[in-house]
């Protein structure tokens, strides 16, 4: 008895196994698909200074509306794309676009745009960056290129490499989600970033929890002892934006503000937080 109970929990879980498998198999499909049809698309999220509420950059987030599933969120299709190899392609598509809607943009608004660790493989993420750069016409300081900790984990000699000749070009370079892998400290000694992004996992705790403040707190410090511009994520409360304030943190990004719209929004969406800007002082 016991025995066929045992082969029934096996055969259930090969038959989960291979429904998923059937699964992803078919969201991989559908994933190559989107990317040939154009379906991948940039949305954009407003990055505000704190102290004129002026925004001084957008963030690029690809996202993906799949027909029959809707919209499918970054965090499952990126490390699929990264897993199947179509990484490379995406983010040049995003980087593309990007560039393409920052240029019609004033200028004194950059862009953001993620990139997977996977991108750095190799140098010829450089030349795709300043190619799209002279394509689209957008200079080079108005383009900002967002890593996490993970990226500089691996390859570590290619990766410092790319990040020089990026720089070195005029490109600036954030820490995303900074402080939550193991060694975000060393980073910083290893690499010049242009600025930190504190990972909203701290900004949401902000209101209650001392270590969360604390910390926030430390960031900040760092960051104004190296010379490195700190933007917090994921603003969501007014609580949450006045301790920042309070703080010294320069730059913040969130739903306080605005959750990412689609380009053909931007202008419309800069008038309203000018407005607001406006009526609140
Ligand atoms: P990220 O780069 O840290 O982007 C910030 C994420 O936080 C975005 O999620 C954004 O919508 C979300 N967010 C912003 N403000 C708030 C807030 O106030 N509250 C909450 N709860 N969330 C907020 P999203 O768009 O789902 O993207 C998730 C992640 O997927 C990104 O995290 C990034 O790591 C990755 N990603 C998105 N687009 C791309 C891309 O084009 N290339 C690569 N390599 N990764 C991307
Ligand atoms: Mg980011
Ligand atoms: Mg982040
Ligand atoms: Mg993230």
């Amino acid at each position: 008895r016991a025995k066929g109970d045992g082969r029934g929990v096996a055969r259930l879980f090969e038959r989960e196994m291979d429904a998923r498998m059937q699964e992803r198999r078919r969201l991989e499909i559908d994933l190559r698909a989107a990317l040939e049809n154009g379906d991948i698309e940039v949305s954009y999220q407003p990055i505000v200074d704190i102290e004129s509420n002026k925004v001084r950059c957008f963030e690029a987030l690809a996202r993906w509306h799949h027909a029959e599933r809707g919209q499918i969120p970054p965090d499952v299709f990126i490390p699929l794309a990264e897993e199947i190899g179509l990484i490379d392609k995406i983010g040049a598509h995003v980087l593309s676009r990007a560039c393409t809607d920052a240029a019609t943009w004033p200028e004194t608004i950059r862009v953001a745009v993620n990139l997977s660790p996977a991108q750095f493989a190799t140098e010829a993420l450089v030349d795709d960056v300043e190619e799209t750069l002279i394509r689209t016409g957008l200079t080079p300081d108005r383009l900002e290129l967002e890593i996490t900790e993970t990226a500089l984990l691996n390859q570590t000699d290619t990766t410092l490499t790319i990040l020089a000749r990026l720089r070195h070009f005029g490109v600036r370079i954030a820490m995303d989600d900074f402080g939550t892998g193991y060694s975000s400290l060393a980073y910083l000694r290893k690499f010049p970033f242009d600025k930190i992004k504190i990972d909203r996992s701290f900004i949401s705790e902000l209101e209650g929890n001392d270590e969360s403040q604390a910390i926030v707190r430390a960031i900040i410090g760092l960051g104004s002892s190296l010379g490195i511009a700190t933007t917090a994520e994921g603003v969501e409360t007014s609580d949450q934006l006045a301790k920042l304030r309070a703080e010294g943190c320069q730059e913040v990004q969130g739903w306080l503000f605005s959750k990412a719209v689609p380009a053909n929004q931007i202008t419309l969406l800069l008038k309203a937080i000018e407005h607001w800007r406006d009526t609140a002082a």
